[in-house]
């Protein structure tokens, strides 16, 4: 018996539907500018610190939980070595998404190395996570608060709502 091997249609298969979340000052608010953090003298550890039990948006975590049926990704700039630490923030909160992408501590490094590099590199990283997405995800929505970013999504053509993360 012959066995007809047909074409896959990859154009029509439908990809499963996501919505992209940045976390700090979209999420939960930007408590780090009490801080004082700003990209020339940004640390880490003490950003985590000031993040403890940070305020939730509720416009945007709202948005995250009460939509079952949908996946939903975080990406945020932080680097991949406060993953645990972010997962815990995140459980607490009761808002861990589907998918956690976090930036490379190699590329964390690079962008601390130059402030004037910072932004740019988060610029960047995003971008190219994203573009990856589009690739395997149909992304319905981002949800994000910086300008910078902002553009990139318009860029990619992607839908996207600006969160004013303030801080009170
Ligand atoms: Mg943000």
């Amino acid at each position: 018996m012959a066995l007809v091997l047909t074409r896959p249609l990859l154009g029509n298969i439908m990809k499963d539907r996501v919505v992209v979340f940045d976390l700090d000052g979209t999420l939960v608010e930007k408590e780090y500018l009490r801080a004082g953090l700003d990209s020339d003298n940004w640390d880490w550890l003490v950003f985590m610190k000031s993040m403890e039990g940070p305020r939730v948006i509720e416009e945007t975590s709202d948005a995250l939980l009460y939509h079952p049926d949908q996946q939903n990704i975080i990406l945020t700039a932080r680097p991949s070595f406060l993953r645990t630490a972010t997962k815990v923030m995140l459980q607490e909160l009761g808002l861990l998404p589907d998918r956690l992408i976090m930036m490379t501590d190699e590329e964390s490094r690079q962008s601390l190395a130059f402030p004037d590099y910072f932004i740019e590199q988060h610029v960047r990283f995003k971008r190219r996570v994203l573009e990856g997405l589009m690739v395997e995800f149909d992304i319905e929505m981002c949800y994000e608060d910086e300008n910078y970013h902002l553009e990139t999504l318009e860029d990619l053509g992607l839908d996207y709502i600006q969160v004013t993360g303030e801080i009170r």
